[in-house]
């Protein structure tokens, strides 16, 4: 097995993989040391030296042994001897984390290419155990993303690239994976996000240039649209209105299954409407590609108000082509709901009509993944957008993980649970701005007014979902500790409660891998 092929299918046997295989020597008395506080999963033999992680009185520990000293002097911890080696016990830091990544090189994010992909958020840096064991039980064939998270969820968990890709790396560690990974650096706005994400070490780089999309030009009449395109940067956008006149005005694009005529009136619009967004994720990929790094782009256009059209799409497409840009998958903003926490909202067989536009321009101008945004919990979707794009498709979920926690919580701590729901109950209204939810406050009970044996049914109710969804920012402002208590308490539970619920988002996904 070639672990550094994109293509690499991660298979039940893949720890097997001789490089990876304790090797009959005093390792093999290890397992007998290691006792029952360690995770037998973590352990990995690699360059003669031996790496698992434990628990301790004080929290979880990374130790690693060996007796070349120069394979113990990355690691920041206490040393000892033992047998005829070194055992060092060291601390889940970042730089620890960040050295297990340089000796273990599986654990470095590098990109996926079009290999379908799914990504992991996990606004609390502990459920990628839980994450790797979805994708071992059924994600074969399917590329990971365990450290995942937008620049808006880093502020309100008050977390730091670094903290995500640290968390991620541990977790991937204590659940044994050993296959590729990435880590995407999501809904990137400015220069900045780019550089600290840079420096964290993410492979995987979403520019969202949302703010630069003009809705209004959605539905504007002909002269405002007019307006709107001579306003454009066009120093930017290196051209002028009259070269896109010229460029594409009346073209017929050869799709594979369909003909896409760009009529003038739909040109302008697609401009005025994502001139500006195109200028944007041009200057934030130039400023990326001057970092020198390997580095894959998703460009994502799905938090905006109104469908992108087929037209649309090919317009974006054609215009960072044109300016140089390369990327690895788009996210369009599609047809009907597609809400935080919640099943798709709208009609089914107008989604499989415009899944299979997009899959048209993709295919032609690409090709390059189709990627699902607010991808959690669309059941109904999965089979409908892995046959459109026949698996050139990538999945991000990112808060129903967080919501597998507080399932959780809601069986095993149902006093904290009811603190939970009703600070969620009181900032609901705050926090809900800048997502797009329909959840309705007053469908939500009173915590008060339920048994505790009520309380996990909640996590089955849209609008509980969707309030506790949006309020994870206050809610961990106020109970992370006592919540991390609950779940390394019943660590068990809380991975295989993930496991479960991610094996639903990926089985309908496996076959087009
Ligand atoms: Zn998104």
């Amino acid at each position: 097995m070639d672990k550094t092929s994109p293509n690499h299918k991660a298979s039940p046997n893949h720890k097997a993989s001789p490089n990876h295989k304790a090797s009959p020597n005093h390792f093999d008395t290890l397992a007998a040391h290691l006792g029952k506080n360690a995770y037998p999963e973590s352990l990995v033999v690699h360059n003669d030296a031996a790496y698992w992680l434990t628990r301790t009185s004080s929290g979880k520990r990374l130790q690693l042994v060996s007796a070349l000293a120069e394979r113990l002097e990355a690691f920041e911890g206490q040393a000892e001897p033992f047998q005829d080696g070194t055992i060092k016990t060291c601390p889940l830091s970042d730089g620890n984390a960040a050295a297990l990544r340089r000796v273990l090189p599986w654990l470095t994010p590098r990109p996926l290419s079009l290999t379908i992909s799914a990504g992991f958020g996990d606004r609390l840096g502990l459920a990628t155990p839980g994450h790797v064991r979805a994708m071992e039980r059924a994600g074969d064939g399917i590329a990971p993303i365990f450290a995942q998270q937008s620049i808006r969820e880093m502020t309100r968990t008050k977390r730091s690239p670094t903290d995500v890709m640290t968390d991620a790396t541990w977790g991937a560690f204590e659940a044994g994976w050993r296959t590729n990974l990435g880590a995407d650096a999501d809904h990137l706005k400015t220069p900045d996000d780019i550089d600290r994400c840079v420096a964290a070490g993410f492979s995987f780089y979403t520019i969202d240039p949302g703010q630069y999309v003009d809705d209004e030009a959605h539905s504007a009449g002909a002269a405002l649209v007019q307006e709107k395109v001579a306003a454009l940067p066009w120093n930017e956008l290196e051209g002028s209105p009259a070269d896109l006149q010229q460029r594409y005005g009346g073209k017929v694009l050869r799709l594979n299954d369909r003909r896409l005529t760009i009529e003038p009136e739909g040109l302008w619009r697609a401009a005025a409407k994502y001139g500006r967004a195109v200028a944007h994720v041009t200057k934030l990929y130039r400023h990326l590609l001057s970092k020198g790094i390997a580095f894959e782009l998703e460009v994502s256009v799905d938090e905006t108000a109104t469908p992108t059209s087929p037209l649309e799409h090919a317009y974006i497409a054609l215009e960072l082509t044109r300016l140089g840009v390369r990327w690895i998958s788009l996210a369009p903003r599609f047809v009907g709901g597609f809400e935080k926490g919640i099943d798709y909202l709208g009609d089914l067989s107008a989604l499989r009509d415009d899944l299979a536009a997009h899959n048209a321009v993709m295919r032609t101008l690409g090709p390059y993944k189709l990627s699902l945004h607010s991808g959690s919990d669309k059941f109904s979707v999965y089979p409908l957008i892995a046959e459109a794009t026949g698996g050139l498709l990538h999945l991000k979920t990112a808060g129903t993980s967080y919501l597998e926690a507080l399932r959780v919580t809601a069986r095993h701590a149902p006093a904290l649970f009811r603190e939970i729901l009703a600070l969620a109950r009181e900032r609901f209204e705050i926090d809900r701005a800048s997502y797009h939810i329909s959840a309705q406050l007053s469908q939500v009970p009173d915590p008060a007014a339920l048994s505790d044996h009520m309380l996990p049914g909640l996590l089955e109710d849209n609008d509980a979902r969707q309030v506790l969804h949006v309020t994870f920012g206050s809610v961990l402002d106020s109970f992370k500790p006592q919540l991390v208590e609950v779940l390394a308490a019943h660590e068990e539970a809380h991975y295989e409660g993930l496991a479960e619920h991610f094996i639903k988002h990926l089985q309908p996904l496996v076959r087009y891998s």
